[in-house]
Order: structure tokens, then C-alpha cells, then sequence
């Protein structure tokens, strides 16, 4: 989680400097289900800090990530024996062309997306935020404690979810994996009541947080809906809020979330005060005093995955993990 982190704020620093091509992604949804499939292609130019061993100044380095995700959303898959969110990262090689390594989607969309919310709130929370709240107990449940606890002091969890046995599970992990005073909230209000951060991490199509509910100078990371037709969190939260998001074209065209309350005038495109990675390169202005409420929407890039991706292939390479398949094109070559 931790390198996720520093790679996540690197992509996103580099995204806003104008070095990433990066469509809009192509999303089908299968008839008459809530399931989607999704790919998501892009490029990246990188910078990462460089190798500082040995006593020498740190230095960086550019890197080039080229490829695609390929993913299914299958909601209704929670509970079984299949991830709600499933496909492969290709990795392409920059240089010739050659496909370099196929990734199992489902952990590093887990990972990326919690790292992720985890700049966000290394940028926006207050710096003693102690108390989260987690709505939702699924895997970016789970994910999103690790990464909260990773940037901020935390000491107190109350989830919300459906379920009582998944808020149960999230809420032992959060005891014996942390040490938290950790417990299962009575409702969403509860939940959230005094909580300093709030994570929505649900696969709800309606919204599961009302911004009556906030305390002044909270933070949240709604990182949920992220189709048209489905929201997290009500009007009021994104009009009470300083809006923040990880990718301004992409929020303008898919989340429910900015788009009923820009539909219903409640809010101006330029309510989005920015993006994460324009916020990390000072470009925008970030938290302006404790009592203000910041919310980042987060609907997740492809640049994200490539450049984690592209961390985990390094290390497989460096640490012989991994399994080497020979494609038709270095093998064509060789003849
Ligand atoms: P899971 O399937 O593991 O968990 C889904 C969670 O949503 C469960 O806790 C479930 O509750 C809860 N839920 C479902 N429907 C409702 C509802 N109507 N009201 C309240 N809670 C509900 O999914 P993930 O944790 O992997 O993903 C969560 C969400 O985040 C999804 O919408 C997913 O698409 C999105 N996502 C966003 C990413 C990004 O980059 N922004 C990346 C990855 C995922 P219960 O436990 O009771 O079943």
C-alpha cells in the first residue's frame, strides 16, 4: 500500500503536468443487468523518484507505461466465490511494441484505487484526523482502511454496510490488523456522526451519504458509483463541499454523483476545484480551513493501473516472480 501510494501520486502529478493520453473509457453494460465491461486504455509518462542507495542525492527518473485494462463489473458477484471486479492489466512495451506482462486486474484495482484515495486524503484531511467512518464492507472496504490508516492517525472505525456479518468481518480486521476501537454503526447517520473521515466504498445505485449528516471539516473519499445512473452521496454533499476529482473530464461525463446536481443546477462545472494531481503539483489550492468539508469523487483511471502495473512488473522482474510466456511476435522475429 504504502509504494502504491508514492506510485499513485506520481501518475497523477504527471497526468496533470499534460504527459498521459488518456480516453474516456468504453464502457458496455450488459442488457437489462447492472453488470458492465469496461476497457481502459492509456499512456503514461512517468517521473519517479529514482535510486537513492548508498548515500546518493535522490534523483528522477522518467518512465513509460503503455497499455490497457480490461475489466467486467459484475456487482451481484459480492458474496460468491467470484470478485465483483475482474479482468487483466496488458503491459506493452514502450520501445517495440511487444505485449510485456498480463496482471490479474482484481488486486490492483484494489490496491490502486484505496492508494489512490489515500493521496487524496494525505492532500485534504485534516492532519490529526483520527476518526474514519467506511460505508459499504466489501473489498474497497477493506482496502480503504489499510490506506486511511497508511496517511492519517487513525484510532476509531464505524462502518455502515447492508450486511451485518461483512460490516463484522471489516470491523475485526480493523481490531486486530490496526488496533482500532472499531465498530458496527446502528445506520448511515451513526456512522458517520463526528467521523473526521468518511469512505463510501458501496455498489449502491441511490445515495447511501446525505450531506445533513456531515460534521463540519470532514473529509470524504466517495469512490463508488460511477455510471450516469447510479449515485453514493445526495446533492447537498457535493454542494456543501470542496470538490475535488481525479479527473475533471471523466467527472463531467460519468459519475451520477456530479452529474444530478449539475443536471439540476445545484452546482457549476467549476465547482470542481480541481484535480488530485493538480492539487500535488500546487496548481490548485487544497483544505482553506479546519472546518471546511472537502470531498473527492473518484472514479478511477486507467493511468492508475498502468503505473502500478508497471511497479509490480518491475518487481516481478527484479525478483524472478512471475511466469515467462513466449509470444509469436519476439519468436517471428527471431527467424
Ligand atoms: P464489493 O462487491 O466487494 O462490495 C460492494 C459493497 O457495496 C458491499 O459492502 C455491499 O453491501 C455494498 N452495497 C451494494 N449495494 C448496496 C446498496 N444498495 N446500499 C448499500 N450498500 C450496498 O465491491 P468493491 O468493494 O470492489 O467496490 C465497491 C464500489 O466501488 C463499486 O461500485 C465499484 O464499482 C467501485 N469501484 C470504484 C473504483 C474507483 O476507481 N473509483 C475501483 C473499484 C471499484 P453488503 O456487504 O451488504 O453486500
Amino acid at each position: 500500500m504504502d509504494a502504491c501510494i508514492d506510485v499513485m501520486a506520481s501518475a497523477l502529478a504527471s497526468l496533470a503536468r499534460g504527459d498521459a493520453v488518456l480516453p474516456l473509457r468504453t464502457v458496455i453494460l450488459v442488457p437489462n443487468t447492472t453488470d458492465a465491461f469496461a476497457t481502459m486504455p492509456g499512456y503514461l509518462k512517468m517521473r519517479r523518484p529514482g535510486d537513492s542507495s548508498g548515500g546518493a542525492a535522490p534523483t528522477e527518473r522518467s518512465e513509460t507505461v503503455v497499455g490497457a485494462k480490461v475489466i467486467t463489473v459484475f456487482p451481484g458477484n459480492h458474496g460468491t466465490a467470484f470478485d465483483s471486479h475482474q479482468g487483466a492489466v496488458l503491459l506493452f512495451d514502450p520501445d517495440n511494441g511487444s505485449l510485456a506482462a498480463v496482471l490479474d486486474a482484481t488486486p490492483v484495482t484494489m490496491i490502486r484505487t484505496a492508494a489512490v484515495s489515500a493521496v487524496a486524503t494525505r492532500l485534504l484531511a485534516r492532519e490529526t484526523a483520527s476518526s474514519l467512518a467506511i460505508i459499504g464492507a466489501g473489498v474497497q472496504a477493506h482496502a480503504h482502511l489499510e490506506a486511511m490508516c497508511a496517511v492519517r492517525p487513525i484510532r476509531t472505525l464505524r462502518v455502515w454496510s447492508r450486511s451485518p456479518e461483512n460490516a463484522q468481518r471489516l470491523v475485526e480486521s480493523a481490531r486486530d490488523r490496526f488496533q482500532l476501537d472499531a465498530s458496527i454503526a446502528t445506520s448511515g447517520p451513526d456512522a458517520v456522526r463526528d467521523a473526521e473521515i468518511i469512505c463510501t466504498t458501496t455498489s449502491a445505485r441511490e445515495p447511501v451519504l446525505f450531506g445533513e449528516w456531515l460534521s463540519p471539516g470532514t473529509h470524504i473519499n466517495a469512490i463508488g458509483a460511477s455510471q450516469a445512473s447510479a449515485r453514493e452521496v445526495d446533492s447537498d454533499t457535493v454542494v456543501r463541499s470542496r470538490l475535488y476529482v481525479d479527473r475533471r473530464e471523466s467527472a463531467l461525463k460519468e459519475p451520477g454523483d456530479i452529474l444530478v446536481p449539475l443536471h439540476d443546477g445545484d452546482i457549476g462545472p467549476e465547482h470542481i476545484v480541481g484535480e488530485i494531481g493538480e492539487l500535488l503539483i500546487g496548481r490548485v489550492g487544497g483544505r482553506r480551513d479546519a472546518n471546511e468539508i472537502t470531498l473527492f469523487k473518484s472514479l478511477g483511471l486507467a493511468i492508475e493501473d498502468l503505473a502500478a502495473s508497471a511497479y509490480v512488473y518491475e518487481q516481478a522482474v527484479s525478483t524472478g516472480a512471475g511466469v515467462r510466456v513466449e509470444l509469436g511476435g519476439a519468436r517471428l522475429a527471431a527467424h
